[in-house]
């Protein structure tokens, strides 16, 4: 780790938001998506369902950053892989986690009592009994972030003082905070997307979202099927991937 990353890191975590209470389940979670079970078939459902404002122009082409965003996503000359990508984590979350906060009024035990990210998909959490339960989406949300703030805040899984080396398991650990990043960006799209309209935050939230995955595909911590999801139950968002693919915002 350079001297300058070092500097560079440690004056970003400054900047961290507040300590969330320790989350009451186990960190070594691996929540599944699953389907309702009065699942309607896509046949007959999808006819009824109209286009997300997301996937509407001029909504889907707003962005603060214009063009591809491969350039951002490269590791600059010098820097050591695990740091940038510790880095470019520590920065996903803190946006997100902003956004959140933002919208996080809207998101209430009564208005959004699963985790749906699409018509047929509500994700299900991995309890301290290893049961897969579904929970409404502010508490799956906290879960989730208090998660990641832990992880961020322990040296052993995010080491920031020279000489202490990343742990074997960051690869792995990282795609696991990656997923369940992803999972928040797709409730948000799914359930919140008039909100960020009505803040006139689209702009910025593609921004970051488009970062993320394309952040996500360079160094292999997305998979395509987290992003699509399965056929009976599509991630909603994971059109607007396809979208941006086309239109040259993201690389395949
Ligand atoms: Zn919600």
């Amino acid at each position: 780790m350079s001297f300058f990353n070092s500097i560079s890191r440690s004056m970003t975590r400054a900047q961290r938001a507040p300590k969330r209470a320790t989350t009451p389940t186990s960190a070594t979670f691996s929540p599944t998506e699953v389907a309702p079970p009065n699942n309607i078939p896509p046949s007959v459902a999808a006819p009824a369902i109209p286009k997300p404002l997301y996937l509407s122009s001029p909504f889907v082409e707003a962005a603060l950053v214009k063009g591809n965003f491969k350039t951002i996503v490269m590791l600059p000359k010098y820097v050591d892989i695990m740091e940038w990508v510790a880095m470019n984590i520590f920065d996903f979350y803190t946006n997100l986690n902003e956004f959140y906060g933002v919208i996080a009024e809207c998101c209430t035990q009564q208005s959004c009592s699963t985790m749906s990210a699409g018509h047929t998909l509500s994700y299900t959490w991995i309890n301290h009994e290893r049961k897969s339960v579904h929970l409404p989406a502010p508490t799956y949300i906290d879960y989730v972030m208090t998660w990641i703030q832990n992880l961020l805040n322990d040296e052993a899984t995010f080491p920031t003082k020279a000489g202490h080396d990343f742990p074997q398991s960051f690869p792995s650990t990282v795609k696991h905070v990656y997923r369940q990043l992803l999972r928040v960006f797709a409730h948000i799209y799914h359930s919140h997307f008039h909100q960020i309209l009505h803040l006139r935050s689209e702009p910025h939230f593609n921004s970051l979202f488009a970062h993320f995955l394309s952040f996500g595909r360079e160094y292999e911590l997305l998979e395509v099927k987290d992003v699509k999801g399965s056929a009976s139950s599509p991630v909603a968002v994971g059109q607007l991937w396809e979208k941006w693919r086309d239109m040259g915002i993201l690389e395949g």
